[in-house]
């Protein structure tokens, strides 16, 4: 590592809050799937900035949708029209399949939060006061603000921030069972992952989501799915996770892959649910400015032509036929999970954090959730080529970690 990298450890760890066990690495340049460190190493990025970057790193396109925009207007604020941003709201709406409107956020735990108060709104004005509650799956994740970690299943990241909001339920996914024996009358929202990102990359079935769909039916309540990771063909040919499962959502949220690594995060609703919000109801000071919309619309139409998610398809089934094989000859994977290129290695032993670590050092970025799961997000336009460096890399490193079968 340069000296640059040197330095910014330092002045970090005398800076900067202690919020990261940040990797010994510090990325300065990035190119399509390639990143480059302060001392011009160069790097294979499998995690491509949390499923953000999904064109891959400085799309020139992008940049430039950036650069014009930030050299002609920046900021105004949603109290006047901007160029772009009803733009976005429209492609949005004609990816989801029409009959929706979209409002904006800055990231993915603003879109929750979006999606939270909107699905109240609606619940108090339709079905009653009491109508304020939301059931979410246990192991999920829909960010870190107070109310987005209250509808998160995961105790470990709440116990340290109560009292959290009130009004979140967790159910275990995929069992429809207790899921209806939480629906009653307070509850307005059921709000799902298509396929848990943080928890450790585990999809909901296919009849779990249309069944969840079906009981929402019944009840009258709003089904909000949480496409934050899922979106802009991460898991494949449909745009949206939802998509491929055939189950149209009453609320989706958005964030990460909008605008190719730039902070933006939307809500989109049916014009029905939408209608329950008013001026005055929400706002934002920043979302929807005119410079990360103009990347968004650059980035979904870049994403388009490349025909990322068709890609995306063939290269996540060779990646999971690669890892397939892994676990044949080596006996160190319990499970691979995913869809598209949203791909999990489940490891039957604890060693996801030294494969990691061994992995950045042989130039190849990698990401763990805990110590048994590594986890694959490579930008869209991944290649096989790109996914046989990575796979010849595991079968070496995971040749020791064999459970002996
Ligand atoms: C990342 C993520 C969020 C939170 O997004 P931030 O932009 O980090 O606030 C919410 N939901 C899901 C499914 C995510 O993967």
């Amino acid at each position: 590592m340069g000296t640059a990298y040197d330095s910014a450890v330092a002045t970090d760890a005398a800076f900067h809050v202690g919020l990261y066990a940040r990797k010994p690495v510090m990325f300065v340049r990035g190119a399509g799937m390639r990143l480059y460190d302060d001392d011009g190493r160069e790097y294979l990025d499998f995690v491509s900035g949390i499923g953000a970057v999904n064109l891959g790193h400085a799309h020139p396109a992008v940049a430039s949708a950036i650069a014009v925009q930030a050299a002609t207007l920046v900021h105004v604020t949603n109290l006047y029209h901007v160029e772009h941003r009803s733009e976005l709201a429209e492609e949005l709406v004609r990816l989801a399949g029409g009959g929706m409107k979209a409002f904006f956020g800055n990231s993915g735990a603003e879109a929750t939060e979006g999606a939270i108060k909107l699905a109240r709104r609606w619940g108090k004005l339709h079905r009653g006061e009491q109508c304020v509650r939301i059931v979410t799956a246990e192991r999920s994740f829909h960010g870190r603000t107070l109310a987005a970690l209250a509808a998160t299943g995961q105790a470990s990241k709440q116990e340290a921030f109560e009292p959290l909001p009130t009004g979140f339920t967790h159910v275990p996914l995929n069992d429809l069972e207790s899921l209806e024996a939480e629906l009653d009358e307070t509850v307005c929202a059921v709000m799902l992952e298509p396929i848990q990102g943080e928890g450790g990359v585990y999809p909901c079935e296919p009849d779990y989501l249309a069944g969840v769909r079906e009981l929402c039916d019944e009840r009258g309540i709003l089904l909000v799915l949480d496409e934050v990771q899922t979106g802009f063909w991460r898991t494949g040919r449909s745009c949206f996770a939802h998509q491929a499962y055939g189950v149209k959502p009453d609320i989706m949220t958005l964030a990460k892959a909008m605008a190719n690594g730039l902070p933006i995060g939307a809500v989109l609703a049916s014009d029905d649910v939408a209608s329950a919000f008013g001026p005055g109801d929400h706002g934002s000071t920043f979302a929807g400015g005119p410079v990360v919309c103009a990347a968004a619309l650059a980035t979904i139409s870049e994403l388009q032509k490349a025909d990322a998610g068709g890609n995306a398809a063939i290269v996540g089934e060779y990646l999971r036929q690669g890892l397939d094989e892994i676990g044949e000859r080596t006996g160190a994977i319990a499970e691979i999970r995913g869809r598209g290129l949203m791909v999990a290695a489940h490891l039957k032993r604890p060693v996801a954090d030294r494969v990691c670590a061994t992995a950045l050092e042989r130039g190849i970025v990698v990401n763990n959730i805990g110590p048994e799961i590594l986890r694959f997000l490579p930008p869209l336009i991944c290649g096989t080529e790109e996914a046989d460096v990575l796979l010849s890399m595991l079968d070496e490193l995971l040749a020791e970690d064999g459970d002996g079968e």
